[in-house]
């Protein structure tokens, strides 16, 4: 890599959080950037996801001088709301004095992005689907669907797991490592206000889960075989199966407005860095949604490449940059971990038909440990608040 002279700026492919957080905090150090987003403003400021921006992320945020005109929402309560076979099972998380997270609709996070990146002057691309080239030179660029190029200093690919910047690397220099965990959600995406932030009930049936997202909205999960289709998930089965997992009425029921399957798998993309593209968010790593830190890890991403970047314009070093990619995976794998073992204790601890009656006993003995360990609660309270 040669020296840090600023002279071409970062070409961020795509506006979902990564993207948005990166072209802000590069804004604010004023180092030159653009933005480029296939979709409309209108598809991105409205697609619903994740729910909460966590402990690290919210501190990223507040060291980037953006806490007050980015991050919105009520604190995080420091409990879960398990129910197993029918039965209320709070779980009292042990990392009160931490609670920085907060709940933030992920649609609000990005809409506050754009309207800050905007106000501060940011050059932010909608409706521009872009296709990285050259990562290997010293002007990798990205080609617009008009035929133009934009030469840049460095690619910051955030355009999600099916992206062109994951495309544009040959496969025989990337190592996929794929977990499927053999069995689907079905997502829905209904007006029912949450009376408690998260309610996740275990049980034979299935897992289900209801998760608040703003004051008029909830997500509801329902753990299903990965061959079920939504046809076969008529509304009045949705709200009978939460019901019956839940093992009580629902408060109430309202519009759904969103249903989809989503096969649960995670993914880590190695390596993270590639001559002069850098992946940031899904580009480079999906985790389950029962995690609750795809989004975080995204902006995890955006605050260490920041800081490469700022290094490097500041003093001409590399290094950083250079092991941006090594970094990120030390904390990605920690949080597939983490991932994985949250993901299969609640879902083995339930239904036994997909993994067997021995995980089955395993995972409820896993779940028991957090009421009877400090220990145990404690790890899973700092993954919880991201802590850890
Ligand atoms: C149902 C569901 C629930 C979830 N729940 C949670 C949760 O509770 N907590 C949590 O932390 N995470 C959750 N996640 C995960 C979280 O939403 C993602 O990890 C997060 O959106 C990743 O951000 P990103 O910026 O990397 O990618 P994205 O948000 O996907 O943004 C990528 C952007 O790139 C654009 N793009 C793609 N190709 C191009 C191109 N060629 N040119 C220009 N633009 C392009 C896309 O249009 C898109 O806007 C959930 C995900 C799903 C699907």
């Amino acid at each position: 890599m040669t020296s840090g002279k600023r002279n071409r700026p970062i070409l961020i492919v795509g506006a979902g959080v990564a993207g948005l957080a990166l072209g802000n905090f590069l804004l604010r150090e004023g180092i030159g950037c653009v933005v480029f987003e296939r979709r409309s403003r209108e598809d991105v400021e409205q697609r619903q996801r994740a729910g909460v921006i966590d402990t690290r992320a919210a501190r990223v945020f507040r060291k980037r001088g953006l806490e007050d005109r980015v991050v919105g929402g009520a604190p995080v309560e420091p409990s879960l709301g398990f129910r197993v076979d029918g039965q209320p099972r709070p779980l009292a998380l042990s990392v009160e004095e931490h609670r920085e997270g907060r709940l933030c609709p992920q649609q609000v996070l990005v809409r506050n992005l754009i309207t800050v990146f905007e106000q501060d002057g940011g050059d932010l691309r909608f409706g521009t689907e872009a296709s990285v080239e050259g990562i290997d030179g010293e002007r990798p660029c990205v080609r617009l669907g008009d035929g133009s190029i934009v030469e840049g200093d460095f690619v910051a690919g955030c355009d999600g797991n099916r992206g062109t910047s994951l495309a544009s690397v040959p496969e025989s220099r990337i190592t996929r490592h794929t977990h499927e965990y053999g069995y689907a959600w079905l997502v829905v995406l209904a007006e029912v206000p949450a009376t408690q932030q998260t309610v996740m009930a275990i049980h034979r049936r299935g897992f289900a889960a209801q998760f608040g997202r703003g004051p008029r909205a909830s997500r509801f999960y329902l753990q299903c075989p990965l061959d079920d289709t939504t046809e076969e998930w008529p509304d009045e089965r949705v709200w009978s199966e939460l019901e019956a997992r839940f093992g009580e009425p629902l408060a109430a029921k309202g519009a759904i407005v969103e249903k989809q399957l989503l096969p649960l798998r995670g993914e880590v993309i190695s390596p993270m860095s590639h001559g002069r593209l850098h992946l940031l968010g899904d580009a480079a790593h999906i985790v389950p949604p029962m995690s609750a830190k795809g989004m975080n890890l995204a902006l995890h991403d955006a605050d260490v490449f920041a800081d490469a970047l700022i290094h490097y314009y500041e003093n001409g070093d590399p290094s950083l940059l250079d092991a941006y990619s090594d970094t990120r995976l030390r904390e990605v794998w920690n949080y597939q971990a983490y991932a994985t073992w949250l993901t299969d204790t609640v879902h083995d601890a339930g239904d036994p038909s997909y993994r067997g009656e021995f995980r089955h006993m395993v995972a409820r003995a896993d779940f028991e440990r957090l009421y009877a360990s400090a220990t145990a609660n404690r790890l899973l309270s700092e993954f919880v608040a991201g802590l850890n």
